[in-house]
């Protein structure tokens, strides 16, 4: 049995982790101030435990992830049995390993109509990468030299490699490190609640849309090669488009004639109760990235599916394309992606996400945050919600220290043990596909516990 957790004691593995561990998006140094990280030991269902035996509810499906929820035996043993046989073979040079194979039959039957092919990656970031070279590429083939552009919306989130930063709207990150890349452009995001003013949401989608129309004109639409969306922003705050915003913007592409690319990587395999964002809006896109739940978290592995007029060009007049990882389409990572996405199917998770726990999971939050002081709008679909924490309802006012309330929130909930993430002043939850209805009622207990002490914390309950 591998169980470090047992070899030391909580001090030693924090001790040891400020000396040499530096963790992802992290202030280091008010993190050592805290007396170092949570280590967290194990897992079962929806459930976490730390280093110290408490238990704590994931609300979070680790980073919007674990689809299946922890402790699956049946991935543990595809991969023990994948790397007893095949532990490891490249995809490169007119080689594959059965289970690519068996995985990429797979992903274009479950995808939207359209996308038939797949490029793999192992990360989310590196998808996007793949995805932004493989576009500039395709305008290539079609003579198009111009063509180039890259357009995103403001608190979009696409990954934290240099490309994936640039494809990225968010200013904190683009400012550490001199980006975006030129060619790389960003428009206002479909978030009604902070710019809808008096507009009503679907009159406010179109407007929204236009913004991408907009910027497209002002490029010049023979510049421009693509537009990425996430169908709904997770990173960014859970952002949710109205209803007319997805058809505005297929339109446009349509007529401008540029690449649509759905970033799919939190959306996918069941978070919103369809298999795909783009299910859920309609959305037919040229590409789209997949990544988290396509392994529900077990191993990395991402994948860029690539519709037919791109694949096409790309197989008729390419060549070879000079692109890709080592560990593109690892075979034990396909291996265990397949068994993941077989029990998404066996157990009806998506059906159970979009008809049962899912609009449970959004009545319960809506119930507990109705009437709240502190609390402004709670939205979400499935399994994938946003409490809006602001200091007047009424008028969407945000509080003046606009962020610090939701990380005030988040340590309550994080004391409180359960797992629940703040962006700026939006509590967003994500929890595994498996949830139970006593484990929602219990989530929304500790939410509230959480969000109650933050009210008081600012006087305001
Ligand atoms: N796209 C989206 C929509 C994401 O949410 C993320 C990660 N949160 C990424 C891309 C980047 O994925 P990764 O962290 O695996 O590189």
């Amino acid at each position: 049995m591998n169980s470090f957790a047992a070899s030391r004691s909580t001090a030693e593995w924090k001790a040891i982790d400020t000396a040499h561990h530096l963790h992802p998006f992290t202030d280091h140094k008010s993190l050592a101030a805290e007396g170092g990280s949570r280590i967290i030991t194990r897992a079962e269902g929806v459930w976490l435990w730390d280093s110290e035996g408490r238990q704590l509810i994931d609300g979070m499906a680790g980073l919007w992830c674990v689809n299946v929820g922890y402790g699956r035996k049946e991935l543990a043993d595809v991969a023990h049995e994948q790397m007893l046989e095949l532990p490891f073979y490249n995809n490169f040079f007119k080689t594959t390993t059965p289970a690519a194979v068996e995985l990429s039959k797979k992903l274009a039957e479950i995808t939207p109509e359209g996308l038939n092919h797949v490029f793999y990656a192992n990360s989310g970031s590196e998808a996007n990468d793949t995805i932004v070279r493989m576009v500039r590429h395709y305008w290539d083939l079609k003579g198009q030299h111009r063509k180039k552009a890259i357009i995103g919306r403001n608190y979009g989130y696409h990954g934290s490699t240099m490309v994936a930063v640039s494809l990225c709207g968010m200013g904190a990150m683009h400012r550490q490190a001199d980006l975006p890349f030129p060619g790389f452009h960003h428009v206002m995001a479909p978030y009604w609640y902070d710019y809808g003013g008096d507009l009503e949401p679907e009159a406010f989608g179109k407007l929204a849309a236009k913004a991408i129309e907009d910027r497209i004109k002002e490029l010049g639409a023979d510049s421009v090669a693509a537009v990425i969306a996430e169908p709904i922003q997770g990173a960014g705050g859970v952002i949710i488009p109205p209803a007319s915003y997805f058809p505005e913007l297929q339109r446009i592409c349509k007529q401008y004639d540029v690449l649509l690319i759905a970033d799919e990587v939190i959306c996918g395999f069941g978070r919103t109760g369809e298999w795909f964002g783009s299910d859920l809006f309609g959305i037919k896109p040229d590409l789209m990235t997949l990544a988290k739940g396509i392994t529900s978290g077990y191993l990395p592995l991402s994948a860029v599916m690539v519709g037919d007029k791109v694949a096409e060009t790309l197989i008729e007049q390419g060549g070879e394309f000079y692109h890709g990882f080592t560990y593109s389409g690892h075979p034990v990572a396909c291996a265990v992606a397949l068994a993941n996405i077989r029990i998404m199917e066996r157990e009806g998770l998506v059906d159970r996400t979009r008809t049962d726990i899912g609009p449970y999971f959004q009545d319960r939050l809506r119930e507990a945050f109705a009437d709240h002081p502190i609390v402004g709008e709670v939205r979400g679909v499935g399994l994938i919600a946003a409490i809006e924490l602001v200091d007047d309802k009424k008028t969407r006012r945000r509080f003046p220290n606009y962020g610090e309330v939701g990380a005030l929130c988040r340590n309550h909930s994080f004391a409180n043990d359960l797992v629940m993430r703040a962006t700026r002043d939006a509590m967003v939850l994500s929890p595994p596909l498996v949830i139970s209805r006593d484990e929602v009622d219990e989530l929304v207990r500790r939410a509230k516990v959480a969000i109650d002490a933050t009210a008081r914390d600012l006087g305001r309950m």
